[in-house]
């Protein structure tokens, strides 16, 4: 049973991301869910470090920049108050002052452009790796994981989670340091200004904190709710638009789109809740920060009428006391960004953590040179995980022999197609082995013998490239001129050349632009050009017109000749063709034999052959 990559069963039948991994799933779900475990504090952002580390000596520059620009932001009240007690101490000392500022500006300006360039370079430096190592983790993954996560959700965890790791190296980190700084420095200002006023402005500290703290816990938990929603509704929207025209020819578009927009919509409402949280801190901590500000002020203002302080000293401690709640609140910000960028991170740190039942031996052992392409099941069984009751393969015993070109054919769901999964060691049998040219499968890394195998899928890839470049995806390697001639024993050539561009035409996404016996061609002629000893065919069940049957027909023959071949076969000239068909049902070889053996025998197969075969037998 074939079934097109985007219309799996498994995430057709999820219908919000709350619900559970679906049973016997290995490694940990990536998706949403309340069984796990809550997203850990802003500590979950040392993570990064590994991706960090590389990047020290830009680090320590950007922080070195930082250090610089809050120190003299530091300084420049203390020149105000000079300028303002200096004010009737003479011209001259007034001049003086104004160009230090001047000069003090200077530098702040420069060291802040400094900060910003080294800062927002390495965030940029840093998500790019992170995109990278995560696509690189996924892409290696077996099929197993890709039936647990939704494709678009995964896209959405390399582009918006990375986007907001983005904002807090690039941005958040920094600006959190800077306030650090500002508030500490301000404060130790705020003492040397006036001890009696700073004291009492400390009173203020806990009654700020206890609503960040509360607030901040919630606005947490809502923030990853709010990212997973997203990841959902990214995950909705790349199912549905791969699928588009199915959806329309069953008229499907109002359903789906209720879908969708359900989903968007929970985001929404989930990132409302965030906002309405950090809207009402925001204004809990600016209100309670200003208004004991103002208090501890009209204190001070009574205090100059009473000669303890001067106008300076003051304005001074108004300024050092604004810089500072100003750090406070914007420190409470930055602290949501960090937050929202650790739940980020930890999703992302989950999918570079995925754990792949299949693995490649420690020590691999290389496929013998040059390879014969003998192939051996030997007792194997194999149960899909989602489906622990029904065993897909039940005690396989086949061996192919090097240059034997075997049929493989069967009633729907006999496990045709789990056979060619096996091959591939895109799962590993439950009992028995699989081995190449008497390798276990198991003992060689997986790129090694994967090397010597072609596949030709029934529902071809294309990519949306050039078609040269589509014929090219089976060795990089190969030269135009090999392409040509990959493209020409694959009945391709012809086409080919009639198409706008030639080889260079664009083919469209998913080769839209192609015929189902084009794309079929394409894809043989790949198969061709990687010239493996292998061949894994799954023949096509879409009926082609008898011209472009004909044309796939003798390519096929053509690229199977001199090879070991395994064909899921669903055409009668297929079965002639092949040196021996295995009739398979329910996981079992319950036949084998040639066409004539098996039609001479009855049975299933020729049962088949009737219903399957008529248009051929009738021939
Ligand atoms: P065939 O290619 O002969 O039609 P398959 O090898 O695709 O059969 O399927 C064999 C059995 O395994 C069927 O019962 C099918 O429903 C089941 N199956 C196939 N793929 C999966 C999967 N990814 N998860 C769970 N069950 C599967």
């Amino acid at each position: 049973m074939a079934q097109a990559p985007s219309l799996r069963p498994t995430t057709a039948a999820r219908p919000a991301p709350r619900a559970a991994a679906p049973a016997g799933s290995v490694g940990p779900a990536v998706r949403v869910g309340a069984d796990r475990p809550a997203t850990k504090r802003v500590g979950a952002l040392s993570a990064l470090w590994p991706f960090l580390r590389p990047y020290r000596v830009l680090m320590a520059a950007a922080l070195v920049a930082l250090v610089v620009t809050a120190s003299i932001s530091l300084i420049l009240p203390v020149a105000v108050r000079r300028i303002v007690d200096g004010f009737d101490q003479g011209a001259q000392l007034l001049d003086k002052y104004f160009l230090a500022a001047i000069g003090i500006t200077t530098l702040l300006a420069v060291g802040t452009a400094l900060r910003y360039a080294l800062v927002t370079r390495l965030g940029e430096r840093v998500v790019a790796d992170i995109r990278k190592a995560v696509f690189d983790r996924v892409i290696g993954l077996s099929p197993g994981f890709f039936e647990k996560v939704m494709t678009g959700e995964i896209i959405s965890r390399i582009t918006t989670d990375t986007t907001l790791i983005l904002s807090v190296i690039g941005s958040s980190v920094s600006l959190a340091l800077r306030q650090v700084l500002v508030a500490v420095g301000g404060l130790v200002m705020l003492l040397l200004t006036s001890a009696k006023l700073t004291g009492l402005l400390l009173l203020l500290v806990p009654v700020v904190v206890a609503p960040i703290f509360l607030l901040g816990r919630r606005l947490r938990v809502l923030a990853r709710e709010n990212q997973d929603w997203i990841a959902s509704s990214s995950g909705t929207a790349s199912e549905s638009l791969l699928a588009a025209q199915t959806v329309q020819a069953f008229t499907h578009e109002t359903l789906t789109r209720a879908e969708f927009a359900d989903v968007t919509e929970r985001s929404f409402v989930s990132a409302r809740k965030r906002i309405d949280t950090r809207a009402v801190m925001t204004a809990v901590v600016i209100f309670l920060i200003f208004a004991g500000v103002t208090g501890v002020l009209w204190i001070g203002a009574r205090d100059v009428r009473g000669g303890l302080m001067t106008v300076g000293e003051l304005v001074q401690f108004v300024i050092y006391s604004i810089m500072v709640a100003g750090s406070v609140g914007a420190l409470s910000e930055v602290w949501g960004e960090l937050q929202r960028a650790a739940g980020a991170t930890e999703r992302l740190g989950e999918l570079l953590a995925t754990e792949d039942p299949i693995r490649d031996p420690v020590d691999p052992v290389a496929l013998p040179q040059p390879v014969a392409g003998r192939i051996e099941f030997k007792g194997v069984s194999f149960r899909y995980p989602a489906r622990p009751d029904a065993a897909a393969l039940d005690d396989i015993d086949l061996a192919i022999e090097p240059g034997e070109t075997v049929a493989l054919v069967g009633p729907s769901g006999a496990g045709k197609t789990t056979v060619i999964q096996l091959v591939q060691r895109f799962r590993d049998p439950d009992a028995g082995a699989i081995a190449i040219d008497g390798v276990d499968l198991r003992h060689m890394a997986r790129a090694d013998f994967r090397r010597a195998i072609a596949l030709v899928p029934q529902d071809p890839v294309i990519f949306g490239t050039t078609a040269r470049e589509n014929i090219r995806f089976g060795r990089p390697d190969a030269t135009d001129d090999e392409i040509v001639a990959a493209a020409k024993a694959a009945r391709a050539d012809d086409f080919l050349r009639a198409l706008p561009d030639g080889y260079d035409s664009q083919v469209g996404e998913r080769g839209v632009m192609l015929s189902g016996g084009q794309k079929q061609r394409i894809a043989i002629a790949r198969a061709i050009l990687r010239d493996a000893p292998i061949l894994l065919l799954d023949e096509a069940t879409s009926a082609l017109d008898s011209e472009s049957e004909h044309l796939v027909q003798e390519a096929v023959e053509r690229l199977a000749r001199g090879r070991t071949t395994i064909v899921i076969a669903h055409r009668l000239s297929t079965v002639k063709n092949a040196d021996r068909i295995v009739v398979m049902d329910h996981g079992r070889i319950v036949q084998q034999g040639t066409h004539d053996e098996l039609m001479a025998q009855g049975g299933l197969y020729a049962r088949l052959a009737r219903l399957q075969f008529s248009h051929g037998i009738a021939a």
